[in-house]
């Protein structure tokens, strides 16, 4: 494995594609999903197990999966794919993936809008899948969704998302994410919320993804990783929202996220020409620029992602 200081998840075909406007074919996520591998990315997200009624651009998570097994580059990428449920839980241990995701939601009008039930129960989703995923030979993490704030209910107490952590790291789960689902964090946030989950869960691995809906997102991401976070979601072109969240806007762009990273002399082990070149490619098959900058501005020094 690439030396690295910190991993970063690429997430445009989970979170990125979920909610877009276009809406790509089966062979262009796959191809999307190569590109990242072939850039250095070795975890990604790549299906959300979700009813297709309501997320329609997510009814091809078996597809996917199944594609992605029959490759020669099959094993350049750990897959993550995304649970809300049980029956979510049950499709995608059919399915050739690496690791499962489960979502617990830190307040109760975004868990019924997002999966029809409320936080605690959430919660006890992760607990009851995470036994049967280890069963399974699956990684597991668990996100806190609305981490720092919900859309419906304003502020999400910080020892809320404190306690779920506390019981998701009972539950056994190998890392925990904090999700800044709506991009309403600042760094300070971050570095209150990080400090007390790690003080809370020990040793359990702590991963973070951020939106920049309000352009506070590469701060964040710095923030979290100078707090102990050592892994990092990100989406090529900064693509990505959550259809359950109004208004939510873009991941964090992969490429500009790789290149306030690299150039802080921190390592990802990623090709960041690579990335644009796959960035550039993601944004033809939409059909319209993405938010991402690095992929416009070139990196720096001149040659570096030019
Ligand atoms: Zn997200």
């Amino acid at each position: 494995m690439t030396e690295r200081d910190v991993q970063v998840v690429e997430v445009a075909a989970r979170d990125g594609l979920q909610n877009d406007p276009a809406m790509l074919s089966t062979p262009q996520k796959v191809e999307l999903i190569a590109r990242a591998a072939a850039a250095g990315i070795d975890r990604q997200e790549v299906a959300s197990f979700v009813n297709p009624t309501r997320v329609p651009r997510m009814a091809d998570a078996e597809a996917v999966l199944e594609a992605l097994a029959a490759r020669p580059d099959r094993d350049a990428s750990r897959f993550i794919g995304l649970v809300l449920n049980p029956r979510g839980f049950e499709r995608a241990v059919a399915t050739r993936v690496d690791e499962v995701n489960v979502v617990a939601v830190a307040s109760d009008t975004m868990a019924q809008r997002n999966q029809g039930m409320t936080s605690d129960q959430s919660v006890a989703v992760v607990e009851s899948v995470v036994p049967l995923a280890r069963a399974a030979g699956l990684g597991t993490s668990a996100t806190i969704a609305v981490s720092f704030g919900c859309p419906y209910e304003g502020a999400v107490p910080r020892e809320r998302v404190v306690a779920i952590a506390e019981r998701l790291a009972a539950a056994g789960v190998d890392e925990i994410a904090v999700a800044d689902t709506i991009g309403v964090a600042v760094p300070a946030d971050v570095r209150a919320l990080v400090r007390e989950v790690r003080a809370a869960t020990g040793d359990v691995r702590l991963r973070a993804h951020f939106h920049n809906t309000r352009n506070t997102g590469y701060a964040n991401a710095l923030a979290g990783f100078e707090e102990g976070v050592r892994v990092l979601d990100a989406s090529l072109g900064g693509i990505g929202g959550c259809p359950f969240a109004p208004k939510a806007t873009g991941n964090i762009a992969t490429e500009d996220l790789v290149y306030l990273l690299e150039r802080s002399g921190v390592r990802t082990g990623l090709d960041l020409d690579a990335l644009v070149a796959a960035s550039d490619w993601l944004g033809e098959q939409l059909g319209r620029p993405t938010p991402a900058l690095v992929s416009k501005a070139g990196g720096f020094p001149s040659g570096d992602a030019a």
